[in-house]
């Protein structure tokens, strides 16, 4: 997953087949038979935000449990929309039929099937929420546009590996409406898509996007596999991806198979979603990615590349999260709890390699990736959460930190798996490339751990021991001493060894990056982080204050309202000046916050005037990190 939070644009699944079926549980004799569950979901009043679904469901007379899916695959934890699944009823020889819920398991629904039935029948309704945030159970339809994740629309009887529950599918959309899916079509008749047959496994990890403005741009039109990009917007304009920008997502496709060796999958779609009205994240899929941003991104300059982190990341998970996968991330169905501990690996790596993927492609400058990784070392260097909580538990924690509020982040912590396995990963492969003089890096990692010839959509499972060994086949070193210090250790700063065996340091000074510029015009945010220690919005809204920070000690809390700077009304602007103007033997910082009904003044004896972090060379090393970035396809 990949995430859109805060201040900074951070970027929101099987072993062999041998190994899955060694996992597996044995089925209980009463288990109905593999017959497959129909599904046909309405969404013709998508716009009205609701979507209608009639399901056949084999099953067998007596006690029958249905289960909605609880945990999400690429969100790990339960997040599947249980509140919002409305109009259930169940019907069997075309009589209703009472239900009642699990006390213990709110996802989980008993009806009694009469003797002789062996198909259940079930209509239900999602109702989709409005407010544009969330992950893919937040807002998902306008007007033009509709985004759908099956597993808010299927019940299923548990008792097998979702791989062994075949699903026949159709689907209903607005009259005009486009679509793009990884899924295959059987056909289409009267308005309705039939989609062929799958398992549960493959429905679930395989969403549809439509809308009345629908662009589909192939990738790889020579083949052998095709890539493509299927956008929808709330407006025509929006879908304008300018040439360079589809060139820039070619070589991304190229690079992706000069870095894993190895493609999993028939084909891939990048599902894009422009829409200021859904919620923005992306989610991985083994074969597509659900990728939401806002309206004007790809159309807007400094939207465009501060957003092009994304897709390089969500596509990599169909190696890193999809293909390999932490055990503890494999359930059998979707009603087993993930357990998140390897997180920095599967989201941690991810964003490493997305980050690096997304220069060679030629998606960001170098001075772009230098910009992000100052970006990311900085913000985690003022992270004094790091004092306490490790980041093994950043991960461990993963199912109730992805829900957190802004307010207190930088104590409480957030997914930092994301920034800080960008640091961790960064710094093992500046290691590599040290120990083997050049001739090895992450790269050679990837073609072991991700690649080893092209399948079908498949799982192979992984734990921390086969991450180590894996590593050490690259070059012996002590990985799991490294490992485990940097998973286990406590802060303060944050962990710089990449940055500067790569040959650069991490530096303050008054002028904002382009990376920051680009942040507070697009996001509507003041950065103050690294100065007095305030996240603010444009309106003044305090998102976050820094512990220990001059703010901090003056005593401002967060989520407040700064309303004026040395008496005068608040804006961005007049903050900037007020720092500049009180650097050195300038004027102390008089600010004036609302605090819920009550108004008062903190006076900050703040005198270093604006930081922004950046990075730059050390002349005394070799420059690694620009060997990172460069492109590796042939
Ligand atoms: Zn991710």
């Amino acid at each position: 997953m990949n995430l859109s939070k805060g201040i900074a644009l951070l970027m929101l699944c099987l072993g062999s087949l041998a190994t899955l079926a060694q996992k597996r549980q044995p089925q209980p004799a009463a288990a109905p038979p593999a017959q497959p569950i129909k599904v046909t979901v309405d969404a013709t009043q998508a716009p009205q935000k609701i979507l209608h679904a009639q399901l056949q469901i084999p099953v067998a007379a007596g006690d029958v449990k249905l289960v909605l899916p609880k945990w999400i695959p690429g969100e790990h934890g339960p997040t599947g929309p249980i509140a919002d699944l409305t109009g259930l009823k169940f019907f069997a020889n075309g009589q209703r039929l009472a239900w009642r819920r699990n006390l213990d398991e709110m996802y989980e629904f008993h009806v009694t099937v009469p003797q002789g039935v062996t198909t259940l029948e079930a209509t239900l309704d999602l109702v989709m929420p409005a407010p544009p945030e969330g992950f893919s159970s937040g807002a998902s339809a306008t007007t033009q546009l509709a985004m759908l994740s099956w597993n808010q629309v299927v019940l299923y009887t548990p008792g097998r590996h979702s791989d062994d529950i075949p699903v026949v599918a159709s689907l209903k959309l607005p009259a005009g409406w486009r679509y793009g899916t990884a899924l295959q079509v059987a056909g289409e008749s009267g308005g309705q898509i039939n989609f062929k047959q799958v398992p549960l496994t493959t429905l679930v990890d395989s969403p549809v996007l439509a809308g009345a403005h629908f662009r589909r741009i192939p990738l790889t039109p020579e083949g052998p596999i095709q890539h493509y990009i299927d956008q929808v917007a709330d407006g025509d304009a929006a879908l304008e991806m300018p040439q360079q920008t589809i060139d820039q997502y070619k070589r991304l496709i190229a690079e992706t198979g000069a870095l894993y060796g190895a493609r999993h999958y028939r084909e891939y779609h990048f599902l894009l979603t422009l829409s200021d009205h859904t919620a923005h994240f992306g989610l991985e899929h083994h074969e597509s990615s659900d990728d939401r941003v806002p309206e004007r991104t790809i159309v807007d300059d400094d939207a465009r590349w501060l957003a092009a982190g994304l897709l390089p990341h969500e596509m990599t998970h169909s190696w890193n999260g999809k293909y390999r996968r932490p055990t503890g991330l494999a359930t059998r169905d979707y009603q087993v709890p993930m357990q998140g501990d390897l997180l920095w690996v599967y989201e941690g790596l991810t964003q490493y390699l997305g980050d690096i993927l997304a220069p060679r492609a030629g998606l960001w400058t170098k001075q772009q990736f230098l910009d992000e990784a100052a970006e990311t070392a900085a913000a985690l260097d003022h992270t004094p959460g790091r004092s306490w909580r490790p980041l093994q538990d950043t991960a461990d924690a993963a199912q109730i930190l992805y829900g957190a509020q802004p307010e207190f982040a930088n104590w409480r912590r957030g997914v930092d798996y994301y920034p800080e396995g960008f640091l961790l990963w960064l710094e093992a492969d500046t290691l590599i490339r040290q120990q083997t003089k050049g001739q090895k890096s992450i790269n050679d990692f990837c073609l072991i751990f991700h690649g080893g010839g092209s399948t079908l959509p498949q799982v192979k499972t992984y734990t921390f021991d086969e991450v180590v060994s894996t590593l050490n086949q690259v070059t012996p070193y002590d990985w799991k001493k490294f490992l485990r210090d940097r998973l286990d250790t406590y802060g303060p700063g944050a962990p710089l060894g990449g940055i500067t065996n790569g040959g650069w340091k991490l530096v303050y000074d008054d002028k904002a990056s382009e990376f920051t510029s680009a942040m507070e015009k697009v996001r509507n945010v003041v950065d103050a982080r690294f100065s007095i220690g305030l996240e603010l919005d444009d309106k003044g809204g305090v998102h976050d204050v820094i512990v220990d920070s001059p703010a901090w000690k003056a005593g401002i809390a967060p989520g407040t309202t700064l309303v004026a700077v040395n008496g005068r009304k608040f804006t961005a602007d007049l903050l900037r000046d007020a720092l500049k103007a009180g650097k050195g033997n300038g004027p102390n910082l008089e600010l004036l916050v609302v605090n819920g009904d009550y108004f008062k003044s903190f006076t900050l004896n703040y005198h270093d005037g604006e930081k922004y972090a950046h990075l730059v060379r050390d002349e005394t090393k070799q420059d690694i990190l620009s060997d990172i970035i460069k492109p590796i396809a042939k």
